[in-house]
């Protein structure tokens, strides 16, 4: 089955996102498809991060649209066809539909990785204690931490800590995962174990959306090589094209910087 057959899981439609004057996405329109990765590149400050993040309703948009799974983010369709903006209630429970790692691993300090898993399955989705700790040790052995289940994130490296993070985004049952650039705040001998992990992720089937300067992932693990230039989207395709044989100078000049 190609991608294009596959059913949309985010379906971001001419997104605009401005801070103040400052317009930071102009149109930004992507379709992610399921079980497919997309690895989404541009120099800093051209707006990756902003888009993951209204991807995942961390930020509000002032044009465009984005569907989850064909559901409209961030709004309600009235009746009559007008969109409100949707309460915080049921942003609250969207926005759990969508995981997200970040540079940071954000895992609570005070709490043990096992405890760290299970917080959120219990607290928001009100599973069991047993059966958000029995999908925790699965998920630990899924991202090979099982030994570290009782360590409190200060005893684990960076790589362990990230490893920790996406167990924990897992542990949500999530329709997509965005990762914002997960493996620039660590130690380079920790950078490959978390590649591994997203890789074993992907070929797993999960939908990932993947803000990343690691090419050599990108070109083994991609679908699709996404390039945001000041705010716009000016080149996607397969990575064997996009690294290969880039159509847009400006994807040229980035990377012949990063490659
Ligand atoms: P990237 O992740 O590609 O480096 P960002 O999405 O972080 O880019 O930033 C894009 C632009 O938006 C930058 O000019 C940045 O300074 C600006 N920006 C990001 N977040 C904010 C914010 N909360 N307030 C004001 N400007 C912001
Ligand atoms: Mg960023």
């Amino acid at each position: 089955m190609s991608q294009a057959d596959r059913e949309v899981v985010i379906h971001a439609q001419q997104v605009e996102k401005s801070f103040g004057e400052l317009q930071v996405l102009k149109g930004v329109s992507l379709d992610v498809h399921r079980g497919e990765v997309v690895v989404l590149i541009g120099a800093s400050g051209s707006g990756k991060t902003t888009f993951i993040r209204c991807m995942n309703l961390l930020e509000d948009i002032q044009g465009g649209s984005i569907r989850i799974n064909g559901k409209l983010l961030g709004y309600r369709e009235r009746a009559d066809g007008k969109l409100v903006k949707d309460s915080e209630k049921n942003i609250a429970r969207r926005r759990r539909e969508i995981g997200m790692v970040f540079q940071r691993f954000n895992l609570f300090p005070h709490m043990t990785v096992l405890e760290n898993i299970i917080e959120a399955p219990i607290q928001v989705l009100g599973n069991t204690r047993q059966a958000s700790i029995d999908l925790a040790r699965q998920l630990l052995a899924r991202v090979r931490l099982s030994d570290k289940a009782d360590h409190y994130p200060s005893q684990l490296s960076g790589g362990q800590q990230q490893r920790v993070a996406i167990a924990r985004a897992l542990a949500m049952k999530p329709k997509a995962i965005l990762f914002d650039e997960p493996t620039s705040a660590l130690d380079p001998e920790t950078v490959g174990e978390v590649l591994q992990v997203m890789k074993a992720l992907a070929e797993d089937g999960m939908t990932m959306v993947v803000v990343t300067h690691e090419m050599g992932f990108a070109k083994e693990v991609a679908d699709r090589v996404v390039v945001l230039h000041e705010g716009e989207l000016i080149e996607q395709g397969p990575p064997e094209q996009v690294f290969g044989n880039p159509h847009h100078p400006r994807t040229r000049e980035f990377l012949s910087r990063v490659l």
